[in-house]
This record gives C-alpha cells, structure tokens and sequence, in this order.
C-alpha cells in the first residue's frame, strides 16, 4: 500500500479543546450530522458519517476520513484540533495539576502537545484560584516556533504560554530562577517518524536494503521533515545511534530541574533503540540515582493509560517488567486506528535529591 492508501485506512482523531468547546457542544454543532458508532473499526468501515468518543484520552473523538476537518468553523476557531489518539497520550499521563506548578514543553512546535497540556491544565484549575501556571514551550527551530505561537494564538492558550522562539533546550539552565516552579516536563524530541503512517518503519527499510543492496538509496524523512540519504543498514544503525543519543541528553536535561516531579518522554517511532533503550540507559544514569528518578509504573498512571493494553517491549528493558509494563506503546495496523508511538512516565517525591549535578 502506498502512503495514501494506508491513511485512508485510519479514522481522522480530533481533540475537542476544553479552553474553547466541549464534547456535548461538538456533538451538537460540527458533528451534528454524525451517527455514533459502537466500535472504533466501524468509522472507518460503515458507510456514512460516523463518530466515535474514545474511551481512553478524555475529549477525544474519531470520525470518518476524507472529511476534510480543516475546512470547518470549529477547526478555524481553535474548538478542535486534529492530532492523532496516540499523540494525545503524553500530556495525558503527564496530567499537570495546579500542585505540579509551572510546566515545560522542551521540543513544542507545531504546538499539538502544548495546547493539549493548556486545555487540561484548564480543566484541572479553571479559576486559577491562587497562581497562574505557566507552560514555557521552548522550539529550536524558528520558522516551526512561528507555526507553534500560531497554534496556541488560535487554540487560546496564548496567556498562559512562554514561547522560547528558537531556543535550544539544551542551552536552557534548569536552575535559572524563571523555573523553580517547574514541577513537570513533556519531552516530545525529534526522532525517526518510522510510527508516522505511510512511512516506511525501520523493518521495512532493514528488508529493503538487504534486498538491493548497494544500489539501494532510500531518502528517509525524520518526523521533523528533515530527510537523510540511507544507503546501507550500517547508515541506519548510525542514524538511529545520533537520535537515541540526542534523545537521552535532552531527558537527562529534564531530569535535572529543581523543583521537577514528572518528566514524560514520547517518540512517534516503532524503534526500541529510541524507546525502551532510552528509558533504560536514563533510568541507570547519575542523575537519575542521585535525584530518584523512576518509571511511573502503570498502577499509578491516569486510568486511560492504565487501560490502555500495548506496553513495552520486555526484551528491550531487560527483563525488567514494571519498565516495560510502566511504557506505552501503539502500533500502527492493529485495528485500534492509531500511529505508531511510544512514551513513558518518571516521577520522583524528591526526598532523594542530593544536589544533582
Ligand atoms: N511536540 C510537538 C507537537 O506535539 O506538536 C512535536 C515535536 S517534534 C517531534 C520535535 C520538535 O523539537 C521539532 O519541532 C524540532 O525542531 C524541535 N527540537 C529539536 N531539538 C530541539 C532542542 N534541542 N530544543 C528545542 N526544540 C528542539
């Protein structure tokens, strides 16, 4: 299947945003022509317009495809937001309450996941009884920040967002004053897009090339856009070592805020090498030990991502079951209509820190 055809396969998620609509008036207005369906493969299978509200991510609906939902009043107005189920899960299980403080989003354009962590921070306080929250949304690349402050002009959360208009994570001093009060972090890194549907995932790529060869050059986009000539698999092992490598220093960064008590770190990759293997090595790492970082095991998580049934690999964590079953994957071609993704949740009381380095 080429990628048109397999996207025709999937239904269209949408995120209903809690700071301009809600479900009940969703149902009543963009999608008042909609039967509801019973079962997620019915969207995409019954003929008609049909809708159906997901039970794991709260405000979440799947609608027909070939619709297009970018042409409407509520997507003009900020009232929705097409992003994909699985993308919905980090500010999801990151769950920011008014207690967690102010809230980072260290790689934010084009701004699904900032608006998203926005309308739930809405929700949890929507007085804003005793101090303003802030999310600070840091983007290194400037053209992509301007589409982010876009997107949270549209979607309202305007007032409650720092933009960081090219700023690299990395250069960002956790113990600057501006963030002791972060209490949470959403990593959403750059990484190889193999889980984007209608690309070709890794293993597809490993068959490819082991069929032609040297003649094969396979262009390969990451999920940034940026595209990388791969020749060989030794091409690919390296291109998957710079990511994992890269990944795994701008979660230690995370981990390294004062005032911090969640971290989560998501991928829209198939590959453990980006996934489970980065959950690993920061779990293991210096300042994982010093400051008691932890997996968020899947007993303590929000009660959609408790439900949710793919976790980790166990393979890729060791043995280690509560790492693998604390990550969440989704695979694509599974039926339940999502990406491929992967994220995990750390959490730490903070009684441990002695002065992380
Ligand atoms: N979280 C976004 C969303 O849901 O809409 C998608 C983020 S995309 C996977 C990764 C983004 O991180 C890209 O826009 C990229 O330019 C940005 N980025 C990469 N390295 C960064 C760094 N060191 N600091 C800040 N942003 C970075």
């Amino acid at each position: 299947r080429d990628a048109a055809g397999e996207e025709a396969g999937y239904p269209r998620w949408v995120r209903i945003n809690a700071l301009h609509s809600s479900i009940e008036e969703q149902l009543v207005s963009t999608f008042s022509g909609y039967a509801r369906a019973g079962r997620i493969g019915d969207v995409v299978s019954k003929p008609g317009r049909h809708l159906y509200i997901d039970p794991h991510v709260p405000n979440l609906v799947a609608v027909t495809p070939g619709i297009d939902m970018s042409k409407t009043d509520a997507y003009a107005s900020g009232k929705i937001i097409l992003q994909d189920k699985a993308s919905c899960f980090p500010a999801y299980l990151l769950d920011p309450r008014s207690e967690d403080g102010d809230v980072v989003d260290a790689c934010a354009a084009p701004g699904n996941k900032t608006t998203h962590l926005a309308s739930i921070l809405h929700q949890h306080s929507p007085e804003f009884a005793s101090k303003p929250q802030t999310i600070f949304a840091f983007e290194k690349d400037t053209r992509r920040a301007q589409t982010l402050e876009k997107m949270v002009r549209i979607a309202g959360s305007k007032s409650m967002t720092r933009i960081g208009f090219g700023q690299d994570f990395l250069q960002v001093d956790p113990r600057d004053g501006k963030f002791k009060d972060v209490g949470a972090l959403l990593l959403d890194p750059s990484c190889s897009g193999s889980g984007i549907i209608g690309r070709d995932s890794m293993p597809e790529l490993h068959r490819k090339l082991s069929q032609v060869q040297d003649e094969t050059e396979k262009l390969v986009r990451d999920d940034d856009g940026n595209e990388t000539v791969i020749k060989t698999e030794k091409d690919l092992a390296a291109r998957l070592e710079a990511l994992s490598s890269f990944q795994l220093t701008l979660l230690l960064h995370a981990f390294q805020f004062p005032a911090a008590k969640k971290v989560t770190y998501s991928t829209c990759s198939v590959y453990s090498e980006e996934n489970e293997a980065v959950v690993m090595a920061a779990l293991q790492s210096d300042v994982a030990r010093k400051r008691g970082w932890r997996i968020l095991p899947r007993d303590r998580q929000v009660s959609g991502m408790k439900e949710w049934p793919v976790r980790g690999l166990a393979e890729a964590c060791k043995g280690d079951a509560t790492v693998a079953d604390g990550c969440i994957r989704s695979q694509k071609d599974d039926g339940r209509g999502v990406m491929g993704f992967f994220v995990a949740g750390f959490t730490r009381d903070g009684a441990e820190d002695s002065g992380a380095t």
